[in-house]
Order: structure tokens, then C-alpha cells, then sequence
């Protein structure tokens, strides 16, 4: 059995950028460390989920990327270029998508996490007293001392009751292996009312199909999906103050803004709807007939909507990632957990000895922006820290 120093579970933003923070920064030797994903690559759910919104520029600011020096993107946008000024956007100089792909992919490269990638799933994980033993699903078994639990969500996007999942014309944008495309042109429904929805519904309108959006709520606008001020001591102080783990989950949902869009692609949303080259319905999906030709949808006031197509763009479900893995996990070694099932970690990130976490199972410590490239960075923070902080121990012990 192939035993290991750390295996990061999760190979999308988060366990790159931790992969990358452990080897270049806490001093773990990239032989000793491995990254489990079932993707072909790594960060493939980021690039086929960002691809498919078309979306040409990230929504968070430069300095979110997955390298170790917070400018490391800026350098290498002016060492590929001398004129930069097309490669980020007005305002918060976000990057654009193409290259924060091609700097992610200098990180992976400059710290050869490619080799280090395991194609493969956790099924299970168990832990005795020195390590933890994790079972593949190519049949492999392989021990760590310690694993960091980077899932995400991007395996458990959100479908509402009335949406059949065996309907080849319903889709959900964020579906494993999205083939919902359509190939001629068509009238699609685009369901949601946040970024992904609008910046489908663009997608298609350029592609020049007939699009319908049904929004629950009217468009809002926001710059990011939560308040800067939760990226520093401003609201985090506050957070980290509050011991009650339902406030700190209520905190959360408040700030998170779900839903939301900002103002650039909102101008461009409100000009389309205006020339009814987008139709916008505040309204909610309650039934789908799929029977016949087309899609029959009755909304919530009762009119109807007759289309070819319906593409969900409704975000991820709520509840915690991970699935059985870690039901199993959580009863073996009796994990703390919140009332709303989130794990219980300390200020290291730590659920257990040699048990880290990040992304959304780190929320509860990291506050609002855990699942986004910030959280990573947070969350790579607070590992190197417990690292150095533990060889200082042991050099003093
Ligand atoms: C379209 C889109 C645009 C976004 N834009 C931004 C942005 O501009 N700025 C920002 O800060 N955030 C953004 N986000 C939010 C967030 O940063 C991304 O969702 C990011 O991809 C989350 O990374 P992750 O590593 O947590 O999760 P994921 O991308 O979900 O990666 C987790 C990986 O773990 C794997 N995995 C799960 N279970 C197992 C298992 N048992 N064994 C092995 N592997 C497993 C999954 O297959 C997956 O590959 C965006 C999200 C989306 C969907």
C-alpha cells in the first residue's frame, strides 16, 4: 500500500492552489504528497463549468488566483503582454478567463502537480491511530498522515422538484459532462436569476437562439457574491468572534449573494430584455409536461411557456459535499458536526488529527468566502501556518 505524507482529495481551485502552498511554501516534498481527482485533469469541473457560461472574465479581482504571491498574476499578465489593459476588467481589475487559465496552468507546471495527480475517486476513508487509510475507486488503497478534504460542489448541482432528470431536453448547465448544448437554433428557458443565468442566456442570444430567463426574483446587482469587507477583519472579526455555529451559518447565508449579478452583465441583460431580444419572466417554474415535441412549462401565475430546450442555471445544492465518503468518515471517527451538517474545524482547519478541510466544509471557520478562489487562499493560509507551526514544536520538543 502506497503510504503518504498528505493526499488532497480534490483536485479543482482549492486543492490546486493548497497543493501548490504546501510544496512552495511549508516545505512538504512533492514525492510525499498526491492529489486524488476522477477528472482527466486538474481543475477540469472549473473549466468545463466556466466554459459553458461563456463568461469571459472571472468576477473576483486579480489578486484571487491560485499562486503563491498575491501579484504573481499581474507579473505574468505583463510578461505576456506589455499592454495589459485588455487582459482584466473595469472595475476590481478582474482577470480575464483565458488568462487565469493560462496562469493556473504555469502554477501547475512550475510545481509539477500534473505528476502528482491521481485519476481516480475516494470511495471510503478510515482512520487508525497514525494514519488514514482511503480506498480509490480504480480498487487501489493508499495512506496518508494527513488528507485535506477539497470536494467542492461542482458534483451536486441543484434540480428543482418539477425538473425531470431522464429528459434529454432538460439540462442542468453545471451537470458532469454537459452535452445540453443546443446544436440548431431553438427556443430555450433558461431557469435561475443569478450570473450563470444571465450569462447563458447571453451565450444563447449571441448563438442566436430565442431565449426565455424565469427568475424568482427580480435581477440584482452586485459586484461580487459577497461584501469585500468579509475578505478582512472588517466583518471576520465579528465572525470569528461569534461561537454559536447556527448565527455563524445564518451570518453566512446572509451574506451570501446568492443570485446576484454585476452591474456589467446586468446593463448588457437590461438593453437585451428591452429589445425583446430576451424574454425575462419574474415568475417560478411550478410543472414541466414533457410529452410531445415540445416543453410545456406552467408558471406560478399560470401563463405558460412552450420551448425546445430548458437549461437550469438554479447553482448547487446546499447541503454538505462529499456524499457517503464522508457520512461514513464522520460516523467512523464520530466527527463533530452543526446542526446544518457542516463540519466542526478548529482555527488550523483541522476536523481531526491529520483531517483537514477547505472550500465549502471549511465555511463555518472561514466565513462566506470559503468556497471561492479567496477561501482557497485563506485556507492554504491557515495550513502552512499549522505546518510550521507544528515542525517548530517538534524542533523545540
Ligand atoms: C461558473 C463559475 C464561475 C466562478 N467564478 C468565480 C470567480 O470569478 N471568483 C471566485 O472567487 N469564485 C468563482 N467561482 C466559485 C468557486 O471559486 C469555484 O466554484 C471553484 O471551482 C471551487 O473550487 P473547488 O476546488 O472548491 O471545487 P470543485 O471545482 O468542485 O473541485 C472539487 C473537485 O473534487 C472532486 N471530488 C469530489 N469528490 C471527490 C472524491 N470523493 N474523490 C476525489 N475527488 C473528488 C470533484 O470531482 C472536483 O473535481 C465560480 C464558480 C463557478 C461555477
Amino acid at each position: 500500500m502506497e503510504s503518504l505524507d498528505w493526499l488532497i482529495i480534490g483536485g479543482g481551485i482549492h486543492g490546486v492552489h493548497i497543493a501548490a502552498r504546501l510544496v512552495g511554501e511549508a516545505g512538504v516534498k512533492a514525492d510525499r504528497l498526491r492529489i486524488l481527482d476522477p477528472g482527466e485533469r486538474l481543475l477540469e469541473r472549473w473549466r468545463t463549468s466556466t466554459t459553458t457560461t461563456g463568461m469571459t472574465h472571472l468576477r473576483s479581482s486579480s489578486v484571487h488566483h491560485l499562486d503563491l504571491d498575491p501579484w504573481s498574476l499581474q507579473h505574468f499578465a505583463i510578461k505576456r503582454r506589455k499592454r495589459t489593459s485588455d487582459l482584466f476588467a473595469f472595475p476590481h481589475n478582474r482577470p480575464a478567463l483565458a488568462l487565469f487559465n493560462a496562469h493556473s496552468e504555469n502554477v501547475i507546471a512550475r510545481f509539477d502537480l500534473a505528476d502528482l495527480h491521481i485519476q481516480a475517486r475516494a470511495n471510503r476513508c478510515s482512520i487508525d491511530s497514525e494514519e488514514i487509510g482511503v480506498q480509490l475507486s480504480d480498487g487501489r488503497d493508499i495512506s496518508a498522515r494527513n488528507i485535506v478534504l477539497a470536494l467542492g460542489t461542482s458534483e451536486q448541482p441543484y434540480w428543482p422538484d418539477w425538473a425531470p432528470q431522464e429528459d434529454a431536453r432538460v439540462h442542468h448547465v453545471f451537470e458532469p459532462e454537459f452535452d445540453g448544448w443546443p446544436s440548431s437554433t431553438e427556443t430555450v428557458v433558461v431557469v435561475g436569476g443569478g450570473i450563470t443565468a444571465a450569462q447563458i442566456a447571453l451565450r444563447l442570444l449571441n448563438e442566436g437562439h430565442r431565449v426565455h430567463v424565469v427568475s424568482r426574483h427580480p435581477m440584482r446587482q452586485h459586484h461580487f457574491d459577497s461584501d469585500p469587507g468579509w475578505l478582512g477583519p472588517r466583518y471576520m472579526a465579528g465572525f470569528n468572534r461569534e461561537r454559536d455555529l447556527d448565527r455563524r451559518r445564518a451570518w453566512i447565508t446572509r451574506a451570501r449573494r446568492r443570485g446576484s449579478v454585476p452591474p456589467g452583465i446586468r446593463r448588457v441583460m437590461l438593453s437585451a430584455i428591452e429589445d425583446d431580444q430576451v424574454c425575462w419572466h419574474e415568475d417560478e417554474v411550478e410543472s414541466l409536461d414533457g410529452h410531445g415535441a415540445e416543453i410545456q412549462l406552467r408558471l406560478s401565475n399560470k401563463a405558460g411557456l412552450t420551448a425546445d430546450r430548458v437549461l437550469l442555471a438554479t447553482g448547487f445544492a446546499s447541503h454538505r459535499p462529499g456524499g457517503t465518503m464522508i457520512d461514513e468518515l464522520i460516523a467512523s471517527a464520530s466527527l463533530p458536526c452543526a446542526s446544518c451538517g457542516y463540519p466542526v474545524v478548529d482555527s488550523a482547519l483541522r476536523w481531526h488529527p491529520g483531517v483537514y478541510v477547505s472550500g465549502p466544509l471549511a465555511e463555518l471557520e472561514l466565513g462566506p468566502v470559503a468556497r471561492n478562489i479567496a477561501g482557497a487562499r485563506r485556507a492554504g493560509d491557515r495550513l502552512v501556518e499549522a505546518i510550521h507551526s507544528n515542525s517548530t514544536a517538534a524542533s523545540s520538543a
